[in-house]
C-alpha cells in the first residue's frame, strides 16, 4: 500500500476525521503568508498590529488595517482553491467531522465548508469592543474607508475590532477547547499548510497522535512531528488533497 492508499483508508475507516490547516492552505489562493521570509510581517512592524496599538491608537490602527486589506484582497480573484474545496467535498461525503484552521480568510467557509474552527479568528466579522457584539466586517470597512475612522458599533457606539487574533492577545478559548476536543477524539488527524511551529497548532497533532489517531501531514518543508506520522507528503497541499479526496470518496462508494 502507497501513502497516499494509505492516508485515504485511515480517513476513509475512522470514526472521526479532522483537518487542520495553516498558511500553505491559503497562499495558493493568493493570500500572502504573514511569517514568510518576504510575508507581510518584514515589511510592516508586527507593533502596529500589536493589541495595545490599537487600544491607544484605534483610528491609526484602521488606516494601516485597510492598507493590508488593500495589499492582501487587491487581487480580487482570492478564492477556495483545489485544497479548501477537497476538505468541503471530504466533509459534504461524510468523511471530515472538522476543520481547524490558523487562517482567518474565511476560504474554507467559501469553498462550502461548514465545521470550521478557526484558531485565530476571523478577517470577515469584527467584534465591539465594549458589548462584544460580532458582525460582518464589509460594513465596518466600507464605514472606515467613509471616514469613520474607527468604526463604531452601531448597538453601543463602541469602538470595533476585527474579529482576528491580534499580537498580544489571547485565542478565542472556545475555538482552542473545541480543537483539543477534536484532535484528543479523531481517529485520523490530517495536517495541511502548517509548519507546526506556532502553539496551538504545534500541539494538536501531537495530542491527537498520542491518543490513537494516524497522523498525516501534508506539507512543503518537513514539521517537528513528522516522526509521529504514519504518512507525510512533501508536496503541493492543492495536489495531495484532491488525490485524497477522490481515493476516499471512490474507496467508500
Ligand atoms: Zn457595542
Amino acid at each position: 500500500m502507497d501513502d497516499l492508499e494509505a492516508a485515504a483508508l485511515a480517513i476513509a475507516d475512522a470514526e472521526r476525521a479532522v483537518a487542520m490547516t495553516g498558511a500553505g492552505v491559503s497562499t495558493a489562493s493568493g493570500v500572502p503568508d504573514f511569517r514568510s521570509d518576504g510575508g507581510l510581517w518584514n515589511r510592516y512592524d508586527p507593533e502596529a498590529f500589536h493589541v495595545g496599538r490599537f487600544e491607544r491608537d484605534p483610528a491609526g490602527f484602521w488606516e494601516l488595517w485597510l492598507e493590508i486589506q488593500d495589499e492582501v484582497f487587491a487581487d480580487a480573484d482570492v478564492a477556495p482553491n483545489p485544497a479548501h474545496e477537497a476538505l468541503a467535498g471530504l466533509e459534504a461525503a461524510g468523511h471530515l467531522d472538522a476543520v481547524v484552521t490558523q487562517n482567518v480568510d474565511g476560504l474554507h467557509q467559501a469553498a462550502g465548508s461548514d465545521a470550521v474552527i478557526e484558531l485565530h479568528g476571523t478577517h470577515d466579522r469584527v467584534e465591539c469592543r465594549r458589548c462584544g457584539r460580532k458582525s460582518g466586517a464589509e460594513g465596518a470597512v466600507a464605514r472606515a474607508r467613509d471616514d469613520e475612522c474607527p468604526p463604531r458599533c452601531d448597538a453601543c457606539s463602541g469602538v470595533l475590532k476585527p474579529a482576528s487574533v491580534l499580537f498580544g492577545e489571547t485565542l478565542p478559548e472556545s475555538a482552542l477547547i473545541r480543537a483539543h476536543v477534536h484532535a484528543e477524539k479523531s481517529d485520523a488527524f490530517l495536517v495541511a499548510g502548517s509548519s507546526l511551529t506556532v502553539e496551538p497548532a504545534a500541539s494538536l497533532p501531537q495530542t491527537a497522535a498520542e491518543t490513537g489517531a494516524t497522523l498525516i501531514v501534508v506539507n512543503d518543508d518537513p514539521t517537528p512531528h513528522d516522526g509521529l506520522a504514519a504518512c507525510v507528503f512533501r508536496d503541493d497541499v492543492t495536489d495531495v488533497l484532491p488525490r485524497i479526496r477522490d481515493a476516499v470518496v471512490e474507496g467508500t462508494d
